[in-house]
């Protein structure tokens, strides 16, 4: 099994950062990205879903993100303290 079917796996089972992808698999955050890229052809017609990334000290939701990276500042209170946005398969 590829790496990108064992990610496709573990997002059907629950729902994981890039961050901790990365971790899991001891790889860079810019091969999971590149994993990333390709998922949504590979598990069609199902669908990605993403909770989006929030401010921890304020609360700011980064819900218009299109691009798969972690924001690394709140743009309301400046602070650096965010939760990643966590991926699932529906
Ligand atoms: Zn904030």
């Amino acid at each position: 099994m590829t790496r990108r079917q064992e990610i496709i796996e573990m997002l059907e089972m629950g729902e994981w950062s890039l961050e901790h992808l990365a971790n899991h698999f001891k790889t860079t955050l810019k091969e999971i990205i590149l994993d990333f890229e390709h998922i949504p052809k590979s598990i069609r017609p199902r669908r990605l879903k993403i909770t989006p990334a929030y401010c921890k000290k304020c609360g700011f939701l980064f819900r218009d993100r299109t691009r798969i990276n972690k924001p690394s500042k709140c743009p309301d209170c400046k602070s650096e303290w965010i939760e990643p946005a966590k991926y699932r398969i529906a």
